[in-house]
């Protein structure tokens, strides 16, 4: 059950957050040409495919990860899972 495409997904989004953040301070030599602007930049675009993704959820609403634990705030989109939505975020993130 925990290869579920959408846990897949949801874990390679934010495999990519943490990292981004871990190396996010403007130490410089260490992250090469990455500015503070372009780890910004790839933040929102991980957090704009993590909402993307929670909106295309499964077939039922669901709790991932949320904070609170008991807020759900991952949302079926109706159609068949996985939705051509959640296929294209599992090749852009090289799930499948
Ligand atoms: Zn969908």
């Amino acid at each position: 059950m925990s290869n579920d495409i959408h846990d897949s997904v949801y874990d390679a989004i934010e495999v990519r957050i943490d990292a981004l953040r871990s190396g996010a301070p403007a130490s410089g030599a260490e992250t090469g040409a990455r500015t503070q602007d372009d780890v910004d930049a790839e933040l929102g675009k991980l957090e704009a495919d993590k909402a993307h993704l929670l909106d295309h959820w499964k077939t039922h609403d669901g709790v991932v990860g949320a904070t609170p634990p008991s807020a759900v705030r991952a949302r079926a989109c109706g159609q068949a899972q996985p939705c051509p939505h959640v296929l294209g975020l599992a090749q852009t993130y090289g799930v499948v």
